[in-house]
């Protein structure tokens, strides 16, 4: 494998950043997932300003121009053969001796991006069968909105869910109203078919695929209301669902141990997953 670091396609060994990496020491960096779908980047527009959005939040400058960057990530993807898969992108404040205060003139920011190979979406088995999750008390700080590499909160949470056999978890904040998951923002339909999803506010990550399954919803004549859910409304719902950039849309049949409905995949979610490349915007891998 070839990743690219700071303007060098370097082999897989070879790809490192400096021990003093802010990215590194204090988790001073931001990051973008990206679908590669058949050779195209899927919603990249919307993540290059969602990444452009983070790193004006906390004054990085950009690594480099938005061309360039997508310069960057089709020869990663082309270098590393991939047709299907993701490309990550972090960008650290950059490299300089551990200090609380930003580097005073500013240092360069680190750039890395790495390209790999996952099982397409189209033929994600889990999406059949529909996934189990769990809920756990909220435990992140208050600027969720950003995509900060800050994700112990995220790591323990996924790891207690493999722990009782599920592949996520979703927090639920101090009024009982769920967040959004760990690596996934988190929908409900309820019973008379409208989907649910909570507002966008710094609570929660602004999620490009919840943004284009709004639009798929949209173009299905579904109804979306952006209203907070409880854990009790989830348990109740008809049909329950998380969305992100390597899942699109993924059926949750149970939640905490309890069957949603009929404990099998819902029809609306069925339908969006279905419909959802064909409203995302597709990018040929340049
Ligand atoms: N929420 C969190 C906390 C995430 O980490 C992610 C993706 O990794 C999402 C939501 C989904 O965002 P997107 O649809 O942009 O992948």
């Amino acid at each position: 494998r070839i990743i690219y670091v700071n303007g060098r396609y370097l082999p897989y060994h070879d790809a490192k950043v400096h021990v003093e990496d802010r990215g590194f020491q204090l988790a001073d960096a931001v990051y973008e997932v990206i679908e590669v779908s058949d050779n195209s980047l899927v919603d990249a527009t919307r993540h290059l300003t969602r990444l452009w959005r983070s790193l004006s939040e906390l004054s990085i400058s950009p690594p480099m121009s938005e061309p360039a960057l997508c310069h960057v990530m089709g020869q990663t993807i082309r270098r590393n053969r991939v047709r299907n898969g993701l490309v990550y992108l972090q960008v650290s404040r950059g490299e300089s001796p551990r200090d609380f205060l930003f580097p005073d003139p500013p240092v360069p920011p680190t750039l890395v991006c790495l390209a790999r190979a996952t099982i397409p979406a189209q033929v994600d088995q889990r999406a059949e069968t529909g996934i189990h999750i769990i809920t756990m008390p909220e435990t992140r700080w208050k600027r969720c909105d950003i995509k900060t590499v800050m994700l112990l909160p995220a790591c323990l949470a996924k790891q207690q869910a493999h722990a009782q056999s599920a592949s996520e978890a979703w927090f639920v904040d101090a009024e009982g109203l769920i967040t959004e998951g760990a690596s996934s923002n988190a929908w409900i339909v309820d019973r008379s078919g409208r989907l649910l999803t909570r507002p966008l506010d710094n609570t929660i990550l602004p999620g490009i695929t919840r943004r284009t399954v709004m639009d798929t919803a949209a173009s299905l004549g579904l109804v979306v209301e952006e209203s907070p859910f409880t854990v009790a409304e989830a348990l109740d719902a008809a049909e329950a669902f998380i969305t992100s950039a390597t899942n699109t849309v993924m059926p949750v049949i149970m939640i905490d141990g309890q069957r949603i409905s009929s404990g099998t995949p819902g029809p609306l979610c069925r339908q969006l997953r279905r419909s959802f490349a064909r409203v995302a915007e597709h990018s040929p891998v340049g």
